[in-house]
């Protein structure tokens, strides 16, 4: 894959805040127009890791590029393409969602005023705030304020969003409304986020990374940590006794093994399957050759993000 093709390239950084060891030698890459989720369980370094991006924090060792330029060199050139929600945006809060926004924009928005107004405009109504545009922050709700945050970072047409924790802090309404706010942004910027909630990282992201107590655990396009970590496996509910077909199945040198567990007067097959095509072509044709059995339930099982990742963390323990 060409240079170019990545937006954020990390390699082995480090930070010590004292005697905590934050982050242990993080590599990761981040390409061009993914939604990358950064997901670790709290403490795990991800607030840093953005920071030290951001030129916030000091990184102890290692060294990160962001659009090919060096992190420590070229900061200002980096900053004015990148947009930052930080985890709790502030905001002035006797000022409307609009003057907000106007204020915070002028600082690095290059173009006339009337352009800035006009990008404001947009932006708000991008995240589904132009009703409440000219209201005073101090009545916003969570999900309201993380929306402006978004607005604000966007404001300067950023090639890259970093964005920390966006969702986590709200209700289920008002994370779908910022979820899909990232959702639609994904057509025009690369985005670089931070969260601790699964489910957040599987609407969402297509390449993810999980960081836990600083280091990097498993990383890379969601269906590969699913599949990658469990490998397949086919869920079959039969009726009957399925000793002879077990027994057959064992033999084929494309299961690696099979669990068998009685419910409810039926018996439920989990076949681990080494290779997904010749599952297709041959695994129920093979169960139904015995004649005793009845097939009741067949399914390919599908693994949640949650249990690949109690596995990963609790595995590192
Ligand atoms: P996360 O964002 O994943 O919750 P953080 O990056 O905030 O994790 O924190 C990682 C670790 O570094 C934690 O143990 C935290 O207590 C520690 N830490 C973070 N910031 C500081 C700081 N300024 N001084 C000392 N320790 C810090």
């Amino acid at each position: 894959m060409a240079q170019q093709d990545f937006v954020i390239k990390i390699d082995g950084i480090t930070k010590k805040y004292g005697e905590t060891q934050a982050l242990k030698g993080v590599d990761l890459q981040v390409r061009r127009n993914s939604i990358y989720g950064f997901l670790g369980p709290n403490g795990a370094g991800k607030t840093t890791l953005m920071k030290i991006l951001l030129r916030l924090v000091r990184p102890t060792s290692g060294r990160a590029a962001i659009f090919g330029m060096d992190i420590q060199k070229e900061s200002v050139a980096i900053r004015e393409r990148i947009g930052y929600l930080p985890q709790h945006p502030r905001f002035i809060e006797y000022m409307t969602a609009r003057e907000n926004l106007i204020f915070t924009a002028k600082f690095f928005f290059s173009g006339p005023e009337f352009k800035l107004r006009e990008r404001c405009d947009e932006m708000l109504a991008m995240v589904g705030l132009e009703s409440k545009a000219d209201r005073a922050i101090k009545g916003f709700s969570g999900g309201e304020k993380q929306r402006l945050g978004i607005a604000l970072a966007q404001v300067n047409y950023p090639d890259l969003l970093i964005l920390d924790e966006p969702a986590s802090a709200l209700d289920p309404l008002g994370r779908q409304a910022v979820l899909e706010i990232m959702d639609r942004l994904r057509e025009h910027t690369t985005i670089f986020y931070s969260t601790h909630i699964l489910d957040d990282v599987q609407r969402v992201s297509d390449t993810v990374a999980i960081l836990n107590s600083g280091k990097i655990v498993a990383s890379g396009a969601i269906e590969q940590i699913l599949n990658g970590q469990n490998g397949t496996i086919y869920n079959v509910i039969v009726k009957g006794n399925p000793l002879s077909v077990v027994e057959k199945l064992n033999q084929i040198p494309w299961i690696s093994g099979i669990s068998n567990a009685k419910l409810n007067g039926n018996h439920v097959l989990d076949i681990n399957i080494l290779d997904e095509a010749k599952a297709e072509k041959h695994l129920l044709r093979t169960i139904l050759s015995d004649p005793e059995i009845i097939v009741a339930e067949y399914s390919r099982k599908k693994f949640e993000l949650e249990e690949v990742f109690m596995d990963i963390i609790k595995g590192e323990q």
